[in-house]
Order: structure tokens, then sequence, then C-alpha cells
């Protein structure tokens, strides 16, 4: 009998980098289950099993956590948590959705690591690994005040004061995911992740990051071009990662012995303008920018620090910020047009 197949579970796999995920795990021969309370939106999964679940329950969660083949239950390998309560500046930064993104979130968490603490002590083992998706909004507002040099490598999380409750959600998760591998030996591997982006990513209705509504309301223009608004006066920095090179380090994180937190993002930090240059070349037209001076806009600097991740997992990101543009704006403009086809059809 051949070796048995790798299995994984993918928790958030509705959303974009769950999604995403489930297609590199398919293509690296693991049997998946996917759990989310709402399927993908843009694709069908590729995941063997797909549950429409809500991981708020202790219950349900645990259940989630094993599966059985031919008569025997067994643990996963691998579980990638990516469910979050979360979306773009515009539900992060406001502050209405704070208490729901706290205790959504964090009680995820809980149910995620208890469940396995008790599964593993029924079982007798600690093999499954854990993928904890953390970010960079866990970095002190204090050293992301000068747009032209954050700093946000690892070592300066603390003393912690992230700039939104999103943030101290990450924060408090991380802590939380380290004691349960240190006090019950569950390997957790813990990622930061910097702004990623690329097709399939939410890119309207209120939760959609910035080069996707960059990229959504550049498309919307005629061919010549116009004007878009944008929050704050766009001189705020920021770096990108593009979807497919997450998906690789995240691998690398999961593959390799080092539990992080790490970072995984991009060091080609540009500012919002320069976003909206890149966008507005890729989709060659002429844009003009409307700056809407009281929206949420975060903190006035951030670029992610890659030196421990190329320390440690011999991993860089390669591809360049406009590279990744074009990919996504095709897509996003192509969702443009099926939407504006579907409303003339209608009418
Ligand atoms: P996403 O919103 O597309 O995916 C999160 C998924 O979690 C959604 O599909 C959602 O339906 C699901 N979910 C929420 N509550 C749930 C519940 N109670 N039960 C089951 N599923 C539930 O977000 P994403 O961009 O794919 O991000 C994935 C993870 O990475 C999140 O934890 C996020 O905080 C983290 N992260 C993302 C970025 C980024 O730039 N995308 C940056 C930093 C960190």
């Amino acid at each position: 009998m051949g070796s048995k197949k790798k299995s994984a579970l993918v928790l958030g796999a509705g959303g974009f980098i769950g999604s995403h995920m489930v297609k590199r795990l398919k293509l690296e021969g693991y049997w998946v289950r996917a759990v989310d309370i709402k399927h993908p939106e843009y694709s069908d999964s590729f995941a063997d099993e797909f549950i429409v679940a809500d991981m708020r329950d202790s219950i349900i969660t645990k259940e989630l956590l094993t599966y059985q083949i031919e008569n025997t239950k067994s643990v996963f390998d691998e579980v990638y948590q990516f469910a979050a309560d979360m979306g773009g500046a515009e539900y992060i930064f406001v502050g209405d959705n704070d208490a729901d993104i706290m205790h959504n979130s964090v009680i995820i968490n809980l149910n995620v690591l208890n469940s396995q603490k008790e599964i593993n002590e029924t079982y007798q083992t600690n093999m499954t690994k854990i993928f904890y998706s953390s970010s960079a909004c866990i970095y002190p507002e204090q050293n992301q005040l000068d747009p032209k040099s954050p700093n946000c490598a690892e070592n300066t999380a603390y003393p912690a004061s992230p700039d939104s409750e999103y943030g101290w959600e990450k924060i408090f998760s991380e802590r939380l995911y380290l004691t349960y591998a240190r006090n019950y030996k569950i390997p957790v591997r813990i990622a930061r992740y910097h702004n990623i982006f690329g097709p399939e990513g939410t890119w309207e209705g209120g939760k959609e990051k910035v080069p996707a509504a960059m990229c959504r309301k550049v498309g919307e223009l005629s061919a010549e071009g116009g004007t878009i608004d944008l929050w704050g006066d766009g001189n705020q920095t920021r770096s990108f990662l593009y979807i497919d090179e997450c998906i690789e380090a995240t691998k690398r994180l999961v593959n390799s012995d080092f539990q992080g937190p790490v970072n995984i993002g991009s060091e080609e930090m540009v500012s919002i303008n320069e976003l909206v240059a890149i966008v507005a070349k890729v989709a060659n037209k002429k844009v003009k920018r409307n700056h809407i001076l009281n929206g949420p806009i975060g903190v006035r600097g951030r670029n992610s620090n890659n030196d421990l991740i190329r320390e440690k997992l011999n991993w860089n990101y390669s591809q360049s910020l406009e590279k990744g543009i074009e990919k996504t704006y095709d897509w996003i403009s192509q969702q443009i047009k099926s939407k504006q086809n579907k409303m003339f059809f209608k009418d």
C-alpha cells in the first residue's frame, strides 16, 4: 500500500486567501476539507468536501477537526485558519464593527485551539500543525507615523499599540496560539500578512482592500479616464503582496520548523497616489484624484520587513507590484463587464 495522502482542513475557505490555499493544496495532492459560512463568491471550490458551518459554535468546530476514512476517524495533518470577521479600511477602521470583529474572530480561534487540544487528548497525539493568519495591523501605531520609514520588524510588536481593534484581536490571538503551543504542545505556525491582493479577492461592497478598490474605480471610468475618490491625501504608504506569493510563503512556513510570528509581505513600498498611477498606467487611462480628507486611512506608513523570513525560510517576494496589478486589473475589469451585461439583459 502506498503512503497515506496528506490531509488538510482549510477554515475560511470561502474567502480570498482560503480559496487560493485550497487550490494549492489540491495541486499538491492533499485531501482537503474546506469550511466557511459561505461558498467562494467567484469560482467553485476545489476542495474534496466543502462544509458550510459557523465556527463560532464550539460543538460544530470540534466535529470539523476530525474526518473519517474507512470507519476510522483521523486528525488532520494540517489546519489552515483563515476564518475571521474582516474587511478593508471602510470596515475595520470606522469603529462601527469593532465588537463583532473582536467577538467573532476571538471565539473562532478559541474554538479551534480548544477543540484541537481535546481531540489531541482523546487520540493521544499532537501531530496536527495549525497555521494562523495574523496581520501587519498588530504593529504599534507610533512606529508607522512616518510614511517614508515605517518600522514593521517582528521584534517591534511590543509594547503593543495597534491602531485598530482588528489589530488588537490579531495580537491577542497570536498569543493564544503561542500558549497552546507552549502548554499543550500543539505545533503552530503564525504569519503576519501585509496587504494581500489578486484575482478573486473582494472588489466591491465595502469589504474590499485598497488595490481592488482602485482597480474597480479606475475600471469603471470611461476609456479616456476621469476622476476617482481617494481617502486621505494619498501620501500614506503601503506595500502589497500578490496572492500566489503569499500562498508560497505560507506553505514554506508550514513545511518548516519555524513557528513565527513572521512577516509575509512585499518590501516594495508605494504611496496610495503612486498605486493609483500604477493602476492608471495598466488601464491606459488618464486618472485624476479627488481626495476625501476625512475618510478612514489607517496608519501613515506601513511596509513589510522581510529580514526574518529571508533568514529563516529563504523566501522573499519576487514579483513587481505592477505585474500583480496587471493580473488583478484584468480580473476586476472582467467582473465589471459581466456585472454590466447582467444588468443590461435584466433591463
Ligand atoms: P476573507 O474575508 O476573504 O476570508 C475570511 C473568511 O472567513 C470569509 O470567507 C468568511 O465568510 C469566513 N468566516 C467569517 N466568520 C466565519 C465563521 N463564523 N465561521 C466560518 N467562517 C467564517 O479574508 P482574507 O483576505 O481571505 O483573509 C484571510 C485571513 O488572513 C483573515 O484571518 C485575515 O484577517 C488575514 N489577513 C488577511 C490580509 C489580507 O490582506 N487579505 C492581511 C492580513 C491578515
